[in-house]
C-alpha cells in the first residue's frame, strides 16, 4: 500500500497528530526526540456515497478506502549529515510515497520551539533544505559512478544528463518537485535514486484558533506552499475529538468553526496527492470502496479485488454513483439506461459503481 510520511521539526505536533490518526495514546511528550520508531497509522477515507449505497442495497456493513501514514522521527537542522536521528529518518522517508510536512502555526508559550520562535516559513525552509541536501548527496555519489559507466558504454547518457539537471536544481536550493515543469525534469530517469524531493508534498499547518478562524492568515500560508496542498488543523483538538462520541465531536468541531475534521481533510488531500481514486461495489453484504490509481483500466480495477478477476476479466457493468443515487435502485438505473457494459479498455472514473463479469 502507498504511504504518506509525516515529517516536521521537533515539537510541532507530529505525535499529537499521529495519536489522533491512530486513535492510539502514544505519549506525546514535550521533548524533541519523543518519536523514535516509525509507526503506521491507517485512517478511513471519508465517503458519504457509501452510506447511500448501503441504504440502496441494504448492506450489512460499510468498508471505506484507507490512507496510511508513517510517523517518521523528528528531523533537525543537520539531519542530512547524520545529526540527531538523521540517517534513520532518511531511510524511513525514502520508503514513503508522499511527504506530509507538519508545520507549527500555533502560539503557545508552554511549548518550546526548537529555533526559539514560531515562524512557519523558516521551519519549512529548514526541513526542505535538509531534504535538498540529502538528495544532493545521493546525486554526488551517483553521478561519478554513472559517468564511468557511460564512458565504457554501459550507462545511459540521457540518464546522466537528467542527474546533472537535477543536481543544478538542488544546488539552487529548490526541491525537485517544485521545479519539475520549469526545469523539464523527467522523473522516470531519476526513479531508481528514490530522491526525497521528487515525492509529492502536503503541508499540514498545525494551527491555533486564530489561524483556523482567519481566511487571510490561511491564504498567506497557502501562497507560501502553492501549488502543493495545504491542510489546516489543530492537532490537539483532533486528538481530543477522537476520544469523544460522534455527537460531541461534531459539536466541538462546530465550535472551532470548521465544517470538516482535520483528519478527514488530511485523508482526502493525502489520497488525491498519492494519485489515487476509488470505485465502489455494493450488495446486501457490504458497500465498499476500492483503491486504484487514476487512469487504471477496468481489468486493473478488477485485479484489486482478486488477481483472478483481472486475468479472467470479461466485462464490467458500470453505473456512476450520481446516476444510481438519482435512480434510487439498480433496477431503476437499468430501466433509465444508465447502466453500461464496459470492456477491457475502459478507464475507470471516480465513483463508478461496478460489478465485474469474469471467467475463472
Ligand atoms: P512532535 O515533537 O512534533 O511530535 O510534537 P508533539 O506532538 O510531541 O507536540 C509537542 C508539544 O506541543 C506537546 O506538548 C503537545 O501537547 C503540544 N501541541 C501539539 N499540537 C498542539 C496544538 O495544536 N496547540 C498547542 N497549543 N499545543 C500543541
Amino acid at each position: 500500500a502507498l504511504t504518506i510520511g509525516i515529517v516536521g521539526l521537533p515539537n510541532v505536533g507530529k505525535s499529537t497528530l499521529f495519536n489522533a490518526l491512530t486513535k492510539n495514546n502514544i505519549l506525546a511528550a514535550n521533548y524533541p526526540f519523543a518519536t523514535i520508531e516509525p509507526n503506521i497509522g491507517v485512517v478511513n477515507l471519508p465517503d458519504e456515497r457509501l452510506n447511500r449505497l448501503a441504504e440502496i442495497f441494504g448492506s450489512e456493513r460499510i468498508l471505506p478506502a484507507t490512507v496510511s501514514f508513517v510517523d517518521i522521527a523528528g528531523i533537525v537542522r543537520g539531519a542530512s549529515e547524520g545529526e540527531g536521528l538523521g540517517n534513520q529518518f532518511l531511510a524511513n522517508i525514502r520508503e514513503a510515497h508522499a511527504i506530509a510536512q507538519v508545520v507549527r502555526a500555533f502560539d503557545d508559550p508552554d511549548v518550546i520551539h526548537v529555533d526559539g520562535k514560531v515562524d512557519p516559513a523558516s521551519d519549512m525552509e529548514t526541513i526542505n533544505t535538509e531534504l535538498v541536501l540529502a538528495d544532493l548527496q545521493t546525486l554526488e555519489n551517483a553521478i561519478p559512478r554513472l559517468e564511468k559507466a557511460v564512458k565504457i558504454k554501459k550507462g545511459d547518457a540521457a540518464q546522466l544528463e537528467e542527474y546533472k539537471k537535477a543536481q543544478t536544481v538542488l544546488e539552487a536550493g529548490d526541491t525537485l518537485i517544485s521545479k519539475k515543469d520549469e526545469a523539464k525534469l523527467d522523473f522516470a530517469l531519476l526513479r531508481e535514486l528514490n530522491l526525497l524531493t521528487t515525492k509529492p508534498f502536503i503541508y499540514v499547518f498545525n494551527s491555533d484558533e486564530g489561524v483556523l478562524a482567519s481566511e487571510e492568515k490561511q491564504k498567506e500560508l497557502r501562497d507560501l506552499v502553492a501549488p502543493a496542498e495545504a491542510v489546516f488543523l489543530d492537532a490537539k483538538l483532533e486528538a481530543d475529538m477522537v476520544e469523544l462520541d460522534e455527537e460531541e465531536a461534531r459539536e466541538m468541531l462546530e465550535m472551532s468553526g470548521q465544517d470538516e475534521s482535520g483528519l478527514d481533510k488530511l485523508a482526502r488531500v493525502g489520497f488525491s496527492t498519492l494519485g489515487l481514486q476509488t470505485y465502489l461495489t455494493a450488495g446486501p453484504k457490504e458497500s465498499r470502496a476500492w483503491t486504484i490509481s487514476k487512469g487504471d483500466t477496468a481489468p486493473q480495477a478488477a485485479g484489486v479485488i482478486h488477481t483472478d478477476f483481472e486475468r479472467g476479466f470479461i466485462k464490467a457493468e458500470v453505473v456512476s454513483f450520481e446516476d444510481l443515487d438519482a435512480a434510487g435502485s439498480m433496477q431503476e438505473a437499468k430501466a433509465k439506461g444508465k447502466v453500461r457494459m464496459e470492456g477491457k479498455d475502459y478507464i475507470m472514473a471516480d465513483g463508478d459503481v461496478v460489478e465485474f463479469r469474469f471467467n475463472v
